[in-house]
């Protein structure tokens, strides 16, 4: 199988495989129990990864702080900051992952106002209308550094400083930037920050959220005193270990990985859109994730392009996961502007560490066949 669904989750690289193994094993104790030598152990390798995630992202170890997921970094940012405000009014984008648009609706439904931000045809929400959103009682704005299903990367900077402008706290999402593309809290200026190992070659099951010094948002988990009392469960040394594995070996070659994704990137994309009339490229051609590209091929179903593509031993995705299972063609892609019908006939190809260019050869030989095919069962194609 070629792997082309890197936005999706990462395999667990080799070596951080064995940097979390004797966690699991004969380093296995509490790191709460710090009167014996494997507790005090296991709080130490914790104390030591957590600095070297700190120093991948330019925060104090102090500021980060482990989760169960990206998910629950999300949660915790959205529900935490509106809990401890007492403001009414969250300001998000209309792209956002699930792990925010749901969290958003739950609090709306807690009889909180939530606006949605609209994006151009590129994915980009305008600095402009953030501004002209933000009132007295806004308690958080929350966008997310780089789309998970179009790659396009926002300009978190900026959108930042307007918020602060205002007196109002940011959170971005960076579940897909971090260990792809450089990641900076302070050079950002966020707030708040998530982040999920899977998505870099670590394990699932463990994220975290950076929260400046000085914030506090409501605790969710609440139980024994982990993460300064803020979080509360057992830590799970061994993926808290990988995670930081992870991350410094993406931070340590982001910029070859990155230089030469992209240029498969280039390729898989000028090469398709060469190969295949009447598709468009979603999302931004320059400003976007190294790994990401995203299409849509008129007259046709995603799911039967996925489903062909698949029996030709490739794993691509069409548009998101989490949103594969429904019907309903993806938010991002009616956001950016999509007609439904075309929206449908989408596909997202998501390159990561391990692709090759003989891969990308091979995908560019398999799919102007099947879509032509494809093409040629569509009622909507034959009557074009
Ligand atoms: C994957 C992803 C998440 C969720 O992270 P999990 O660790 O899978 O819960 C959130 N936001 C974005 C942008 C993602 O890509």
């Amino acid at each position: 199988m070629i792997y082309f669904d890197n936005a999706a989750t990462t395999a667990v690289s080799p070596a951080v495989v064995e940097s979390m193994l004797p966690w699991f094993t004969e380093k296995f104790g509490n790191p709460s129990s710090i009167f014996y030598t494997i507790g005090a152990e296991a709080g130490k390798g914790i104390d030591e990864a957590r600095e070297w995630i700190a120093e991948a992202i330019g925060c104090e170890k102090t500021e980060l702080f482990f989760t169960g997921s990206g998910s629950e970094a999300d949660n915790w940012a959205v529900k935490g900051t509106a809990l401890k405000s007492g403001k009414k009014h969250i300001i998000t984008s209309a792209i956002e992952h699930h792990a925010i648009l749901h969290t958003c609706a739950f609090l709306e439904k807690q009889g909180y106002r939530v606006t949605y931000l609209p994006v151009n045809e590129k994915g980009l929400v305008s600095p402009a209308d953030l501004e002209a959103e933000i009132c007295e009682d806004t308690a958080l704005v929350s966008i997310m550094l780089a789309n998970n299903e179009i790659g396009t990367i926002q300009p978190i900077k900026e959108l930042a400083e307007i918020a602060h402008k205002k007196g109002v706290l940011f959170h971005t999402d960076a579940v897909q930037a971090v260990g792809a593309i450089p990641v900076d809290v302070k050079e950002l200026g966020v707030d708040m920050l998530s982040m999920s190992a899977h998505k870099f070659h670590g394990p699932k099951g463990i994220g975290a959220l950076y929260i400046r010094k000085g914030l506090r948002p409501v605790q969710l988990i609440h139980g024994g005193g982990q993460e300064r009392n803020m979080r509360a469960g057992t830590e799970n040394t061994a993926y808290i270990v990988g995670m930081a594995r992870a991350i410094t070996d993406a931070v340590k070659n982001m910029e070859e990985n990155s230089a030469r994704i992209s240029r498969l990137r280039d390729k898989l994309i000028e090469g398709v859109l060469s190969a295949v009339p009447e598709t468009i490229l979603n999302g931004d051609r320059e400003n976007r994730l190294p790994g990401n590209a995203n299409f849509s091929f008129r007259y046709i179903e995603g799911e039967s392009l996925l489903l062909r593509l698949s029996l030709a031993g490739f794993a691509a995705s069409s548009g998101s996961a989490c949103a594969s299972a429904s019907l309903d063609p993806s938010h991002v892609l009616l956001a950016i502007g999509l007609p439904h019908e075309i929206a449908h006939g989408s596909l997202r190809i998501s390159l990561g560490t391990e692709n090759t260019e003989e891969e990308v050869d091979r995908f560019l030989q398999v799919l102007p066949p099947i879509v032509e095919t494809l093409r040629q069962m569509s009622p909507l194609y034959e009557n074009k």
